[in-house]
């Protein structure tokens, strides 16, 4: 597929539609702004692929909606070197505004469908993240602590494990809620154990699976 001058004019409509809603960091936008997310869609859905909508990947899940990856990342104020943690990797769109970001990403999904795909399908489109395949709501705590903890799916709760799993002054994004909607939350760890909570407006995301998710 290729990347032509009508794709990168639909890219510049979409930046134009997120920094209405209130995007303002410039590293996000200039992110959103060079990945190709028609990329992800088939031939015949290409005309969706720069909408500023979540869309179905397979597998009933969905390749999130493009001002819900700007406000996650901007909430994570990545620093290039960062050792970044994503729960539900699904498309890989995500995975790749962070590596774009300069993270080094860990990626972690649950169903085995999507993570064979999408662990072939980013290297290919130059992009490499460490990929799992598991039970994200626990974390992954082999390769922990990390800088930043990002949840794409929405959560009942906050899982301990990832709070145990946050460096000293690392944070954590995850949408917490119910099964309809779900505030955005940043918790940040800090020293002596504590934590500050800061909570942001409602989204609306699949349901976060597993051990401390939504029992399926
Ligand atoms: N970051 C993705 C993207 O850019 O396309 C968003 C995908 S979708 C909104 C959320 C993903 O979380 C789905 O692929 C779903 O399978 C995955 N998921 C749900 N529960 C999970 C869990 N316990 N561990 C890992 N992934 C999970």
């Amino acid at each position: 597929m290729e990347d032509s001058y009508r794709h990168k004019g639909m890219r510049r409509q979409l930046l134009k539609i997120i920094r209405e809603k209130g995007i303002k960091d410039e590293r996000v936008l200039a992110a959103i702004g060079k990945i190709p997310r028609h990329f992800f869609f088939e031939n015949a859905l290409v005309e969706h692929a720069y909408q500023d909508k979540a869309f179905p990947i397979g597998e009933g899940q969905t390749i999130s909606q493009p001002y819900t990856v700007a406000f996650q990342s901007e909430l994570l104020q990545i620093k290039p070197g960062d050792k970044v943690l994503e729960i539900g990797t699904g498309s890989g769109y995500q995975a790749i505004v962070l590596l774009e970001l300069g993270a080094d990403v860990y990626t972690i999904e649950y169903q085995k469908k999507l993570y064979e795909y999408t662990r072939f399908f980013l290297p290919d489109m130059g992009y490499n993240a460490h990929f799992f395949q598991g039970d994200g709501s626990l974390g992954l705590p082999k390769h922990a602590p990390y800088d930043k903890i990002i949840v794409t799916a929405g959560a009942p709760t906050v899982p301990d494990a990832l709070i145990d799993q946050l460096k000293v002054n690392g944070c954590l994004v995850i949408p917490v809620g119910n099964a309809k909607t779900q505030q955005m939350l940043r918790l940040t760890r800090l020293e002596g154990n504590k934590l500050r909570k800061e909570v942001f407006h409602d989204f609306k995301f699949v349901p976060l699976l597993g051990a401390d998710g939504w029992k399926q």
